[in-house]
């Protein structure tokens, strides 16, 4: 497991250099998919869907309202309930395991990659000391693991949340603010310190910003495409994930704190 993988890196980082680990700052919560990982439309997730409300023998409920699955949060088993779908879990367990095919397939194929700026943002912000990396993804465990794995980038993060682990499920999902805040007791006590107040949400679409804003941390929005601009929503906004360095991580939670 990456977790353990990596705690026991920080065992033995905190045997040697004891006064490092202490010195931790910041923590800066990552999404996986579409911030670091870049499917480029490779995956059809709304087919996906579609292909699980046809393996549970189910009418397929019209696109509007599929769309509004992604952001149910705590009332996806309602509005699954409410297209008569009698089982949630297995409704999701049968969309996963699309999801690993299909996903799993395109990655081996090369098909989905990670964004040039991952690596050397990744490797800045860990090799500074300063900032503890941790993984909240709304994706299930097997296919987080896979693709930080496959990827060569587990290691440097410290947590991974993803679905079906840790008590993280559907109800708690993102846009709820309930992973953030559990990243935050898990690595809190991990290194003996409190990282509220000193976090930071770091996600490619809304639904990252929600639970930012709904954890009551900063978030910052990674939009590629420059056109968006300034941050207008409540959050920051960068075009390229070198930026968020430990220095803007300082000034986006000091912002944040004083509520300019
Ligand atoms: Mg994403």
């Amino acid at each position: 497991m990456i977790n353990s993988i990596s705690l026991g890196h920080f065992y033995l980082t905190h045997l040697v250099h004891p006064t490092v680990i202490h010195t931790r700052e910041f923590l800066a919560i990552f999404d996986v998919d579409g911030t670091m990982v870049n499917l480029s439309g490779a995956i059809d997730f709304d087919a996906l869907l579609v292909d699980a409300f046809k393996e549970l023998g189910t009418d397929v409920p019209p696109v509007a309202e599929r769309d509004a699955l992604w952001r149910a949060g705590k009332n996806h088993a309602d509005l699954l309930r409410s297209w008569g779908v009698a089982s949630p879990r297995a409704f999701w367990d049968a969309f996963d395991r699309l999801d690993f095919e299909a996903r799993s397939g395109a990655i081996k194929a090369g098909r989905i990659g990670l964004f040039p700026d991952c690596i050397p943002a990744l490797s800045a912000l860990h090799d500074s000391g300063r900032v503890v990396l941790a993984v909240h993804t709304n994706t299930p465990y097997k296919l987080a693991r896979y693709q930080l794995e496959h990827f060569n980038i587990a290691r440097y993060f410290e947590a991974l949340l993803a679905l079906d682990v840790d008590g993280y499920d559907q109800s708690r999902a993102k846009p709820e603010p309930w992973g953030i805040h559990h990243l935050q007791a898990k690595i809190g006590s991990a290194y003996g310190a409190d990282f509220t107040g000193r976090t930071a949400f770091i996600g490619d679409s809304r639904i990252d910003m929600d639970a930012a804003r709904n954890a009551r941390i900063p978030g910052i929005l990674v939009s590629r495409d420059t056109s968006i601009g300034d941050a207008k929503g409540g959050f920051d906004v960068v075009s390229s994930l070198v930026q968020a360095t430990p220095r803007f991580l300082g000034s986006v939670i000091r912002r944040f704190g004083t509520g300019l």
